[in-house]
């Protein structure tokens, strides 16, 4: 198929009914200068990019770098969800027993 995904949005809401219907396609190419990037992709110049961001992230204390902006990954949002539970549990241990809090709750290299 060519397009990445399709979307009939009537499903999200079976209850409802509707004499008309709008069906979308979703088509991937890459970014261009003037668009909005949306999908984190790692080829070698952005995994080198990715390396010195980290790098430099590491020197950070006392902030918590989540989510998909701050670990450069894909994530759908059940995991950026379940991670972010997962930050702000561990936030919270590290601030009753006075630990530094982690740098990355998932490591973003991997
Ligand atoms: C086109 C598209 C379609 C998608 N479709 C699906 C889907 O069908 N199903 C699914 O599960 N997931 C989908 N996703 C993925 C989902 O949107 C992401 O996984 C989720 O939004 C990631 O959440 P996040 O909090 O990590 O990042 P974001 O939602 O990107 O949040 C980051 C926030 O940080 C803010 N920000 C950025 N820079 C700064 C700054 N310097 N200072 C302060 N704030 C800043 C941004 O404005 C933004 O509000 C899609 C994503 C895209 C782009």
């Amino acid at each position: 198929m060519p397009y990445t995904r399709i979307t009939e949005h009537k499903h999200f809401a079976p209850w409802e009914s509707h004499e008309r219907t709008v069906v979308y396609r979703e088509f991937s190419r890459l970014c261009g200068e003037t668009d909005t990037p949306y999908y984190p992709i790692r080829l070698v110049k952005e995994k080198q990019q990715l390396l010195n961001y980290v790098q430099k992230a590491r020197g950070a204390k006392g902030v918590t770098f989540i989510g998909r902006l701050g670990t450069y990954r894909y994530l759908d949002m059940d995991v950026t969800i379940h991670e972010a539970l997962l930050a702000s549990k561990s936030m919270l241990e590290c601030i009753v027993s006075k630990k530094q809090l982690p740098c990355f709750s998932v490591d973003p290299m991997v």
